[in-house]
């Protein structure tokens, strides 16, 4: 027998696991679907289970260890009677009510049925895959200016890519940094025209063409990196504190395919709040956000979809 549920959460990250406090506290008794245990962003917590000090989630004076943050978001969701289970959706079914989700294999019977279902299954920063850059995620690898620019004061260090978020990232991170070295595996960068012309005219941007990073260096924190010429085929080993990785984000959305109404970019596309184009069927976080990316942002957007969700059940008598 299926699992029934009025309210089914995907994802545990900051906003599934608002949306499931939100929703427990309106006694809707939420199974949230936490994700599996791995070494990305792609596991029970979310992206802030890579991560360390995160200063810029609000109550937190001196800050907070990612993976503490996202203990108590849980341990606060546990208390008001959220139930989880370790596993992912690997098929879902919004074409009939209640909706469907395969926990295991999708050619045998599904295992869980929702009234309603909020999608919170996140994003993850696309990466260079180089030896060194894992083991220094979160000590001076980093995939967002916005939150970590701060720690790199009057340090040098560099930002990879060469599209508008890449030249987006080194002109913020200017603000703290002494030099930003952007690396870019062309001759000439993809970012707009404006945003190329604002970072050439600032001092403290420095350029490597036709270059990408093949080791990140440094054993507690990093130290350098070697870069390789792809036009020269020479490598150098560059000193610097910190990289920031600015390559793409990609939604993970795969499971949504054909159920859910996507952007071109592949992210959900949300309107009035946070409804989706099936209704009963809720999306918030960075799934549904490629703009904000923010820890709270997508905490705030967990509470609109437990809320949203707990309407569409009220006025279907639930
Ligand atoms: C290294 C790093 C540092 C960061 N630092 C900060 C910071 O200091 N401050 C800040 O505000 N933001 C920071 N961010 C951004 C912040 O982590 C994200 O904006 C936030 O985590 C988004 O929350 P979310 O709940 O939408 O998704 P995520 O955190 O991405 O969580 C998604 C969840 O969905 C689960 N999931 C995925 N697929 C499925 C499926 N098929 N079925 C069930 N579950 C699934 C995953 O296991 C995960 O639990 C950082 C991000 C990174 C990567």
């Amino acid at each position: 027998m299926p699992d029934r549920r009025q309210v089914v959460i995907l994802g545990s990250g900051p906003a599934g696991l608002t949306a499931a406090v939100y929703a427990a506290r309106a006694n809707l008794q939420p199974l949230v679907i936490e994700g599996e245990p791995s070494s990305t962003s792609d596991q029970p917590g979310g992206q802030l289970m890579l991560t360390t000090e995160v200063e810029n989630y609000p109550g937190f004076v001196e800050g907070i260890l990612g993976p503490e943050l996202m203990t108590r978001f849980r341990d606060q969701a546990e208390r008001f009677g959220a139930e989880f289970v370790t596993t992912k959706a690997r098929a879902v079914d919004f074409s009939t009510r209640p909706f469907r989700i395969w926990t295991n294999e999708p050619d045998v019977e599904h295992d869980v049925e929702g009234q309603a279902v909020i999608v919170a299954t996140g994003a993850r920063s696309l990466m260079l895959g180089v030896p060194g850059e894992d083991r220094l995620l979160g000590h001076g690898v980093s995939t967002c200016a916005t939150c970590d620019g701060f720690f790199f004061r009057q340090q040098e260090i560099a930002v990879v890519g060469g599209g508008d978020s890449a030249v987006e990232e080194a002109l913020f991170l200017t603000r703290f940094a002494d030099k930003v070295t952007l690396v870019h595996r062309r001759k000439e960068l993809r970012a707009s025209k404006i945003m190329q012309d604002r970072a050439f005219a600032n001092e403290k941007i420095a350029f490597r063409w036709d270059s990408v990073v093949t080791e990140v260096l440094g054993e507690a924190k990093v130290d350098g990196v070697r870069l390789h010429n792809v036009v020269t085929g020479e490598d150098q080993v560059v000193s610097l504190k910190g990289l920031f990785v600015a390559i793409g984000h990609e939604p993970n959305t795969a499971v949504f395919t054909g159920q859910l109404d996507m952007l071109e970019n592949g992210y959900i596309r949300t309107r009035d709040g946070t409804k989706t184009n099936v209704e009963g069927v809720f999306a918030c976080g960075d799934v549904q956000d490629h703009v904000y990316r923010q820890a709270v942002t997508a905490a705030g957007s967990g509470c609109m979809a437990a809320i949203d969700a707990e309407r569409y059940l009220e006025a279907l008598g639930h």
